[in-house]
């Protein structure tokens, strides 16, 4: 004989009860089969939320009562084109009687536990009745038992414990005479010893086919539902959960007991001593492997078995010195608890005795404050203890697994991953038996938890990065093709999943909790909506993802002053703009510090040189114990190109105009030409290398002449150009009579840094650099005659993004 339970999505409409049929069928050609069966999907929701309606003296219920009714209605007739009218008449019946216990419930407005234990009992009863019915029509040795002639229990409403006693007695006389192929029960239903109607508490069918099955000692329990088997984690959270192939009971029971809804908590108790396997299967995917619970601890590649959650925790304290040494403290909490019939899902206690923390659903955490204060009212009064301390809205993550007593390490990377994540930890509990780890976290931070803690445990180490880049001009569209074509060599190679979540611009934002798939991103932008800087910020931050990166590539000042918060929340930061770095050394410092204080990266490897690993190699040198004697660079691009073009046979005004139609220089060429752009890069680089500088500290002797510099406008500026032509060919004249290029030098040494047109010689390494090329040279104390030179590129779209690419894998890898 076996025990087969079908839940309420199992059951949940006609073409799926006809699946439970073929599943029964199947099951039934070489055994007897019990088939206990939930009340159709949602059914029993339904009539609670009618039950509080009719309660509030809400007329609302009809409307709700007549939808239950065309659910059941509708399921029969499509599931029997002819039903026959005795069938019709038991319905009519049981739902006549649903409806004056409603209309009592509407006139004494009052809805205690015992009426809604009568009032959701009739959701197992129909849908069993009608199942029973249908197989009966297509010709099935069936026969229909109500539990609840069967399972007795106490009569705590809506939670009702087992008299396993009276109980097994009376299933096994049932069956012993039960001559049926199949014998379909209604789940979750009881009575009490007084003959009152009970349930086994929410989720409770798996517990009335648990029952049966230990009862009868059958070989096999078999929960069929909507899922394959217990998954590593809730599949509705995270997308990557899988199947666990075995659990042991202890481990199913842990796992359930923390949340893991597809097993009903006491379910594995009355099977457990009798080592009666359950399998946990999918009606729907009825090949699928499912997961078999038995007694063994079962050997896995994964240390941790799964990972489950409990919602709407509310953590209460009690604290205070007049605890310390004295007994009784806790068992007076404990009673006053037990006394509320408030039941503690987690207890922690401080080993100084300072303190008791527990966990209880949030529902109850009124009422446990009101009795305990109560209770301890006397040495409240005496300042020895303080007054209850109530935090609700928590949730409990509890890692399980049999084989977690023989790993070191696996709450430190629990906690290890949490704190990266931004994820504070209320409070922690560790059984002795080590087969659990628990921690108490803000609901909010539950999603971003189970995911990360999966990842960490059994995504064979590939981390998801979730990427919002604000900026989408030339450099930002290159960074998306990028991304995109990197991304599954990134993830075979380098276990990344780099997704793009959301993407900005000054007008419109869009954002994809999966990711944005990158092959029609721009038709995915060009429908995007409205965006502000601190609109899409706080997307960011509610969508609460882990391993969050925001990338500036925008030129734009707000956006750089809003790096602040995206670190205080975790995120890291890669910025494109200069604009932070440069600014006053107080920002600086406190963006770096924040970086390290919330355990989020701030990259901006593009600052100096767009994609030469320039800030790279002098952290790297700095890192490793290597003293910076000097540095020396040409740092723009715009300005190599006007003294790579600019000679006596081409005036200076006509080659800055080609500088800018080419597209080397900003919009307004004096920001280049003034040195203020070289300057800033230097700055970067000696803030790099631990100098305390500002703007203002760096000699800036400008090229340019008074007038030049004085120009209110770009117009401006190019007549005053044409007017000091002599002035620039007399630089021209005397490098050439020195035998000597112009170069715009950035350098540093000794704590001071300075910016300005130079003479190079010929063989120096800067004489030869041509067009946008950028060069550094380090001289260092390991590298002090020969320095250490980084040389290439140093502007364009392609570098620049690949740069922004390259601090984003970087904080992959941290
Ligand atoms: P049924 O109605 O069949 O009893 P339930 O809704 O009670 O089904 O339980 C199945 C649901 O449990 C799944 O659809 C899933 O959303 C949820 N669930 C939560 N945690 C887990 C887990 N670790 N493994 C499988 N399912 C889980
Ligand atoms: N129908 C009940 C509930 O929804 C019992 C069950 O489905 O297991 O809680
Ligand atoms: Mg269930």
């Amino acid at each position: 004989m076996k025990v087969l339970k079908f839940g309420g999505t199992s059951v949940g409409s006609s073409q799926n009860i006809q699946k439970v049929i073929a599943i029964l069928d199947e099951k039934s050609i070489d055994d007897n089969v019990i088939c206990v069966v939930s009340a159709i999907g949602g059914i029993t929701d339904k009539l609670l939320n009618a039950g509080q309606l009719a309660k509030n003296k809400d007329k609302g219920y009809e409307t709700a009562f007549n939808t239950i009714k065309t659910i059941h209605f509708d399921t029969l007739n499509a599931l029997l084109p002819q039903p026959s009218k005795a069938i019709i008449t038991t319905l009519e019946n049981s739902l006549q009687q649903l409806k004056e216990l409603l209309n009592g419930i509407f006139l004494i407005n009052e809805l205690s536990p015992k009426t809604s234990d009568k009032l959701v009992s009739f959701g197992e009863c129909l849908s069993s009745t009608i199942i029973a019915e249908t197989m009966k029509n297509k010709g099935y040795n069936v026969a229909l038992k109500n539990s609840q002639e069967l399972i007795t229990t106490d009569d705590n409403f809506t939670r009702a414990q087992v008299n396993f006693e009276v109980t097994n007695k009376a299933i096994k006389s049932y069956f012993v005479n039960a001559d049926q192929t199949i014998t379909i029960l209604p789940g979750f239903v009881s009575k009490s010893s007084s003959g009152e109607q009970t349930t086994l508490g929410r989720g409770g069918s798996d517990f009335t086919a648990s029952i049966i099955a230990a009862a009868l000692q059958v070989s096999q329990l078999e929960i069929w539902t909507d899922v394959s088997g217990m998954y590593t984690t809730n599949p509705k959270l995270v997308k990557q959960a899988f199947p666990i192939d075995n659990l042991s009971y202890q481990e199913a029971m842990e796992l359930s007991h923390f949340g893991a809804k597809v097993l009903y908590p006491p379910t594995v108790q009355p099977v457990l001593d009798l080592d009666i396997p359950i399998h946990i299967k999918n009606t729907f995917d009825p090949e699928a492997k499912g997961t078999i619970i038995t007694k063994q601890e079962q050997q896995s590649k994964h240390t941790v078995k799964g990972i489950s959650n409990i919602n709407n925790i509310a953590l209460l304290t009690l604290e205070g010195s007049g605890m310390i040494g004295i007994p009784g403290f806790s068992k007076r909490l404990f009673e006053v608890l037990a006394t509320e019939k408030i039941n503690v899902i987690f207890i922690t206690q401080a080993s100084s005795e300072h303190s008791i923390c527990f966990g209880i659903d949030n529902a109850d955490a009124e009422r446990a404050k009101k009795a305990i204060d109560t209770t301890f009212d006397y040495e409240i009064s005496l300042h020895k203890i303080n007054p209850i301390a109530v935090e609700k809205d928590l949730s409990i993550i509890a890692l399980v697994g049999d084989n977690m007593k023989s790993h070191q390490g696996i709450s430190g990377k629990m906690f290890s991953t949490l704190g990266k994540n931004n994820i504070n930890i209320r409070a922690i509990a560790q059984g002795a038996s080590e087969k659990n780890i628990s921690a108490v976290v803000s609901e909010k931070d539950v999603k971003k938890a189970l995911n990360a803690l999966h990842e960490r445990f059994f995504e064979s180490n590939t981390k998801q990065l979730n990427v919002f880049i604000t900026g989408v001009g030339n450099v930002g569209e290159k960074l998306i093709e990028q991304i995109k074509q990197q991304h599954s060599f990134l993830k075979k190679n380098l276990k990344l999943d780099v997704r793009i979540v959301g993407l900005s611009n000054s007008r419109k934002m869009v954002f994809k909790p999966n990711g944005i798939d990158l092959k029609n991103w721009a038709a995915t932008f060009h429908h995007a909506e409205k965006s502000s800087i601190e609109g899409f910020y706080n997307k960011v931050v509610q969508l609460n993802l882990r391993n969050s990166i925001f990338v500036d590539v925008t030129a734009n000042e707000d956006v750089a002053n809003i790096y602040e918060k995206y670190l205080r929340h975790s995120v890291a930061v890669v910025a494109c703009s200069k604009i932070a770095c440069s600014s006053t050394f107080s920002n600086y410092k406190k963006l770096q510090d924040l970086a390290l204080k919330y355990n989020a990266p701030f990259l901006y490897e593009t600052n100096v040189g767009a994609g030469l690993p320039i800030i790279n190699t002098l952290n790297n040198l700095v890192a490793s114990g290597d003293k910076v004697i000097s540095i020396q660079a040409v740092l723009s691009g715009s300005l190599n190109f006007v003294f790579n073009n600019f000679s006596d046979k081409k005036n200076f005004h006509d080659t800055v105009k080609q500088a800018q139609f080419e597209g080397y220089t900003e919009p307004d060429p004096r920001i280049d030409l003034s040195g203020i752009d070289v300057a800033r890069k230097i700055l970067i680089l000696a803030r790099e290398n631990g100098i305390k500088m500002e703007i203002e500290d760096i000699e800036n002797k400008s090229f340019l002449t008074k007038q030049n510099l004085e120009s209110n406008s770009v117009d401006d500026f190019y007549d005053t150009l044409i007017k000091d032509e002599a002035h620039f060919q007399k630089l021209y004249a005397s490098a050439k009579a020195n035998h000597c290029q112009l170069k715009y030098v950035a350098e540093y040494k000794n704590g001071k840094a300075k910016v300005g047109l130079q003479e190079i010689p010929e063989g120096h390494p800067f004489y030869n650099l041509e067009g946008k090329d950028n060069i550094v040279m380090f001289h260092t104390q390991r590298y002090p005659e020969q320095p250490l030179i980084v040389k290439g590129a140093g502007a364009g779209a392609d570098v620049t993004a690949s740069g922004l690419f390259a601090d984003i894998i970087k904080i992959g890898n941290i």
